[in-house]
Parts: C-alpha cells; sequence; structure tokens
C-alpha cells in the first residue's frame, strides 16, 4: 500500500502548546495540580456549565456518567447504533443494556420517534450521541425523558462547541462527555471532559476518576471502588491552551466543509453534509460524504481502497455497532436500523483537518469523483 500524503485527520499543535507542556514538566507537580483546575474551570465556562470533571479518555468519561447516574444491570439505555462503539460498550461495562435505535438521515442523529417507540418499563436512560458535531434534537429528546423519567446523557465526544438554539452541548442533558484524542477538533493526546449541572455527578465522577477517594486530602481513603481515570497535568496544560483557542479552529473547520462543499456540490452520485442548520452551530468533526442509493457497499469499499492507493487517508464513517462481530451476542431481534445500515454502508469520511490546504481538498476532490465514474453503472 501506498504511504499516506494526505491524512484523514492530523492534529495541530502549536510550538507555545509545546512549550506549556515543557513548563509542567519542569515542575514537580505532574498530576492533580493547578492545570487539572484550570483546565477543568475552562471548559465548564466555554459549555456554560457548573461543573466540569477532567478524565483520561472520552470513554472513561462516558463510563463515569453510566456509573454516576446509577445505571446497571437489567437497565436499558438507548443509544444509536451509528457511532463510535465506545458509546455501547460504556453500558455493557456496567451490565446494562444497549437498545439501538435508529437514526434521521438527514441529520445522522438519534430519530426521536423511533426512540419513543423503544422505550420499555426498563428504559433508565437515553444516550445522545451529537453525531459528527451536529447538534441531535435536544428539544424532542428531553421532552421524550421527561415524560418518561429517563436520564440524558451527551456523547458530545465529537461536537466540542456545537450550539443548540443558543446553548453549547454538553450540559443540556444530566451529563454530557468532551473528548480530546487527537482527531477530534482539540487534543490533549488522549483525554475526556465530563461537564454537568448536578453537583452530586460531579463529585462521584471526581471520586471514581481517581480511585474512589471521597476526599483526596486522605489518600489511602477510599469511599467508592473508583478507576484511575486521571489525567496528567501535561495533557491539562496543553488541553488548556488548545481550548483558547477553539474558536478559531471551528471557524477554520467551517472553511474546509466550504470548500468540500464548493468542489462536490451538483455531483449526482453524492450526498453532502448540510453546511448550516438552522437550530444552531455544527462543530465539525469530520467531513463525511454519502454515495447515492445506487452503489453499494462493495462499490464505497472499491472509492476508499482507491483513494488509500493514492496516499489518501479515508475512513468508512460509521461502521455500525449492531454489526460489530463483538456485538453479535446482543439479544435480538432489535429495533429495524435501516437508516443506519444504509447510511452506514455508502459513507466516506474525507480527509479534514485544521491545516489541510485548498489543493489538497481539491486534489481529494478530483480523486473521489474520477474513482466514482470508474464504478460501472
Ligand atoms: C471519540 C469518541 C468517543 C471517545 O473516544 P476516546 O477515544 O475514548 O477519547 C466516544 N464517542 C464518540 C461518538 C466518539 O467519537
Amino acid at each position: 500500500m501506498k504511504a499516506i500524503r494526505i491524512p484523514l485527520s492530523a492534529p495541530d499543535v502549536t510550538e507555545a502548546e509545546i512549550e506549556a507542556v515543557a513548563k509542567v514538566l519542569r515542575t514537580p507537580q505532574l498530576s492533580l495540580g493547578p492545570k487539572l483546575e484550570a483546565f477543568e474551570r475552562a471548559a465548564a465556562d466555554y459549555v456554560g456549565a457548573s461543573h466540569a470533571v477532567a478524565v483520561n479518555s472520552g470513554t472513561s468519561g462516558l463510563h463515569l456518567c453510566i456509573r454516576c447516574l446509577d445505571i446497571g444491570e437489567g437497565d436499558e439505555v438507548i443509544v444509536p447504533s451509528f457511532t463510535f462503539i465506545a458509546a455501547a460498550n460504556v453500558i455493557c461495562m456496567e451490565r446494562a443494556t444497549p437498545v439501538f435505535v435508529d437514526i434521521d438521515p438527514a441529520t445522522l442523529n438519534l430519530d426521536p420517534q423511533k426512540v419513543e417507540a423503544a422505550i420499555t418499563p426498563r428504559t433508565r436512560a437515553i444516550l445522545v450521541v451529537h453525531t459528527f458535531g451536529r447538534p441531535a434534537d435536544m428539544t424532542a429528546l428531553v421532552d421524550i425523558a421527561k415524560r418518561h423519567r429517563l436520564r440524558v446523557i451527551e456523547d458530545a465526544c465529537e461536537a466540542i462547541g456545537a450550539e443548540y438554539h443558543g446553548q453549547k452541548v454538553g450540559a443540556i442533558g444530566d451529563a454530557g462527555v468532551f473528548a480530546f484524542y487527537p482527531n477530534k477538533q482539540i487534543t490533549t493526546g488522549e483525554g475526556g471532559m465530563i461537564v454537568t449541572n448536578d453537583a452530586a455527578v460531579a463529585t462521584m465522577a471526581r471520586a471514581l476518576r481517581n480511585q474512589g477517594r471521597g476526599n483526596p486530602g486522605e489518600w489511602l481513603e477510599h469511599t467508592l471502588v473508583g478507576y484511575n481515570y486521571r489525567l496528567s497535568e501535561m495533557q491539562c496544560a496543553l488541553g488548556l491552551e488548545q481550548l483558547r483557542r477553539v474558536e478559531s479552529i471551528l471557524v477554520r473547520r467551517a472553511e474546509v466543509t466550504a470548500m468540500y462543499d464548493q468542489q462536490l456540490r451538483g455531483n449526482p452520485d453524492l450526498t453532502l453534509p448540510q453546511l448550516h442548520i438552522p437550530e444552531g452551530r455544527i462543530s465539525w468533526f469530520v467531513y463525511v460524504a454519502r454515495l447515492s442509493d445506487r452503489f453499494q457497499r462493495h462499490h464505497r469499499d472499491a472509492i476508499v481502497a482507491a483513494l488509500r492507493e493514492q496516499g489518501i487517508g479515508c475512513g468508512r464513517y460509521f461502521a455500525p455497532i449492531h454489526l460489530q462481530p463483538a456485538y453479535q451476542d446482543l439479544p435480538r431481534p432489535h429495533h429495524p436500523l435501516t437508516v443506519t445500515e444504509h447510511v452506514g454502508a455508502r459513507s466516506i469520511a474525507l480527509p479534514f483537518f485544521n491545516r489541510i490546504s485548498p489543493a489538497d481538498v481539491q486534489e481529494v476532490c478530483e480523486r473521489l469523483q474520477d474513482a466514482i465514474r470508474a464504478i460501472p453503472s
């Protein structure tokens, strides 16, 4: 296979950010120090939440939300299948059951009508994903949750800075999580952040991430069976600097989507993401184009392979969770996931990162359209 010249994603770390990390390394406090406090304060302020708890990954953050909301064996949690597998895994980790519900083909987010139809006496929560950074229909979902006394967890791992009717996503529900893996809008290498307006959730999450210590002053007193989900001071220093320029990062990423849109618009073989939405702001995580109905999964795979052969990194976002080998033992049949399977077979994530050049975008679009033309109709 050819070396990748234009990657699917690339972190954007400045010299000043490298220096901020190095500065921490010259101090004696490499964990649980002032950078953690500052990063949490900045994240809470940015989102407009009362509390933020930094953790070592988005997955850890989601896991703590499940535990802090007391979801466990015998409980069902509604979650999309068209998303990253961690969203379902954290439900399984606490022996609860993920109940996959189909998405709306226009937004690629949970379809509220189908969510309501999937509620049973065992349903405890809806794990809402803001897919690809586009805010989910929170008005409808929160309304459903209120009527059925369900908790709402927002998986905002792809959506930092996304806005829904003037409110940043994350703390619209009971608790939400951001992630800082290197392919996300901002990165700490590995990392995550829980945001919530619920003081009890924040206190319990803070204890659980630190081996169940109720009071960090008492290092060997553990009030809960917890985890080591801590984020180091170096990572917090990086996250703090990245968060300081998140607005310019989001603007830049929106500019890249406009470049793609301009090049690909009008191609009848492609459905492109909507660039602007009346309900708020998209925080662009990835740029995903979808092949039209006449194409099948193997056509999509051939196009992805052709692009990779030319050194262009592409992704199949998302391979539905319910089709993953790890999920074949879940009780069946489940709710129809027709849209999830249809979209999952036809999606292509194109190279998308802050510093991608207009020339690279143009090349990706030309090669993509060549590869589509090479498929016999
Ligand atoms: C990235 C991501 C996560 C968490 O990822 P980590 O790698 O654990 O930080 C969770 N859910 C979704 C939808 C994601 O995209």
